[in-house]
């Protein structure tokens, strides 16, 4: 072993699962390795956990849902969610480094979730206290009828690495403060932020088995949680591809499924613009998070009067754009999260050139100064792309940029919605009626007008089409997350007709 190796082997952290409250080591040794992504090193280990390690997880949450957690009024489980979110912002600062060792992203990004976690919180532990129930008038005499909501279960929450803390929050908000228990199941390249988070519910208050921690790839350990019949619901963040899988696997034991799946989405600029907010718009929607993120705005429309202006702008912002450390508070854009999304992104841009799309920015891996061996790739932006191209149509989820020209309105709309996907798009123009017009007419679960990215705890994020099934966040987000019950209650005297149903 020569010394670099022997040093790598020193500083890595085996953890196992969280299971109750406790680290839990299975008793095999298949593990995974978690790579930072800036640096190539291995700095930790997990379980790669197999069907029957996934079995001990579900019957702990199972137990745990039948057990003292079942006795917890709202009130209780609000004033956990507010200790939780008190403990994150108490950890921050860890919490966001531990996710730039594991996806390279940049500090500023990852220290802004960290700290926006607590406020998600702290609105879910409003709404455990929210009424959710109705009384119904009803077609028959002396009958009272009305509606509770109770808790769906045991909860598996699956999610990816691209912003592993925030999209887990989305699940473990509303599904805590409804009452499941929650068995969360990280992307395998970012696993050890969720096992921390977990330490911090146990040390905030929550009862073992409430919140659980499996590790592992998406087979076994994904489609073990996805078919086990003790599993009520999947809460999935992930590809369309794995969201069609889960589906499907759900389907055989009628779970209920949310999904939050990819995009394509359309960022469309018009004449009218305000053109240097929507170049920064252009520029935070596909180069932000490295493009690594779901609502990327991958996809951008400019129209025809406009169009050299804008190629030849963006492609010099994409060019200006600091590349390097995440960890330095002056980068622009960190790496790729992992090795396989790095040669996805530099397989794509292969493919756009041969397609006959007009590279004007970047289209190289690059290198950075005492990083040698991280993921780096320069922000591409590839000009006279036509819809049916695979940069136009496929998800890259990565810093790849395809412009494509269009007339007018119509047209706009129809380049925007002609896709499998619908999860966001994006408006520019100083026109009131026509901002509206368009956000009436794009098919996506999201449109931001003269801004793009925005999300937060308060408004519903989902997808149309093939990006998705159901909304995370906003006010109904517990319903996601509960049966409603419906119970009938006779307030008559006497002893009714037996056959006749109205009576
Ligand atoms: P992925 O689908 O490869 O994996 C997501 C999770 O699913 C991981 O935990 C993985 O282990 C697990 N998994 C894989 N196969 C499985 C299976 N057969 N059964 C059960 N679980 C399985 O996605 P990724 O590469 O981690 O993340 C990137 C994708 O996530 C992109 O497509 C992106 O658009 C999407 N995403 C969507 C949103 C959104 O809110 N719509 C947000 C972020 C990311």
């Amino acid at each position: 072993m020569d010394t670099s190796t022997l040093e790598t082997a020193v500083a890595v952290r085996s953890y196992g699962y969280f299971i109750d409250n406790q680290h839990v080591h299975p008793d095999h040794d298949d593990v995974i390795d978690v790579v930072n992504p800036a640096t190539g090193r291995v700095w930790a280990r997990v379980p790669n956990a197999t069907t029957a390690d996934v079995d001990r997880a579900v019957a702990s949450s199972r137990a745990a849902f039948d057990g003292e957690w079942g006795s917890w009024r709202p009130a209780d489980r609000a004033k956990f969610l507010i200790a939780f979110g008190q403990a994150i912002a108490d950890n921050a600062d860890e919490i966001a480094q531990l996710q730039v060792d594991e996806n390279g992203k940049l500090i500023r990004e990852m220290a802004g979730q960290a700290r926006l976690m607590p406020e998600y919180f702290n609105y879910y532990a409003g709404l455990a206290q929210m009424p959710l129930g109705n009384t119904n008038p009803t077609h028959l005499k002396d009958m009272l009828n009305y509606t509770v909501r109770e808790p769906l279960g045991v909860v598996a929450a699956i999610t990816p690495w691209n912003s592993p803390l925030l999209l887990l929050a989305w699940k473990l908000g509303p599904a805590l403060a409804a009452g499941n228990t929650v068995i969360a199941k990280p992307s395998e390249i970012t696993p050890i932020s969720t096992i921390r988070i977990a330490e911090l519910a146990r040390d905030a208050g929550l009862p073992a088995g409430v919140f659980n921690v499996i590790t592992g790839l998406g087979n076994p350990a994904g489609t073990a949680l996805t078919t086990h019949p003790q599993v009520d619901k999947v809460a999935f963040t992930g590809s369309t591809a794995t969201g069609q899988a889960i589906a499907s696997a759900a389907g055989n034991t009628l779970k209920s499924v949310s999904l939050e799946l990819g995009g394509k989405s359309p960022n469309v600029v018009f004449e009218d613009a305000d053109l240097d907010s929507a170049l920064n718009g252009l520029v935070a929607g596909i180069f932000g998070a490295s493009g690594q993120t779901c609502m990327a705005g991958s996809r951008i429309l400019v129209q025809k009067s406009i169009y050299a202006r804008v190629v030849a702008e963006l492609a010099e912002r994409a060019d200006r754009i600091r590349v390097g450390d995440p960890q330095d508070e002056t980068t622009e854009m960190g790496t790729i999260a992992s090795r396989p999304q790095y040669e996805k992104v530099l397989h794509y841009i292969e493919v756009a050139r041969a397609e006959g799309a007009r590279l004007v920015a970047g289209g190289v891996a690059t290198t950075v100064d005492g990083l040698e061996n991280g993921l780096f790739v320069r922000p591409t932006v590839f000009a006279d792309v036509s819809n049916d191209m695979a940069i136009a149509r496929e998800e890259v989820f990565g810093p790849i940029a395809a412009i494509i020209p269009f007339d007018d309105e119509d047209d706009a709309v129809s380049i925007a919605n002609d896709t499998q996907f619908g999860l966001a798009a994006g408006v520019w123009t100083k026109d009131v009626q026509r901002a509206h017009r368009m956000a009436s007419k794009l098919r996506a679960g999201t449109v931001w007008i003269n801004n793009y990215r925005k999300t937060g705890y308060s408004t519903p994020f989902g997808g149309y089409k093939q990006s998705g099934v159901g909304r995370e966040n906003g006010p109904d987000a517990l319903r996601e997350y509960s049966e409603e019950k419906s119970i009938w209650v006779d307030m008559g005297q006497g002893v009714k007709d037996p056959f006749n149903p109205r009576a």
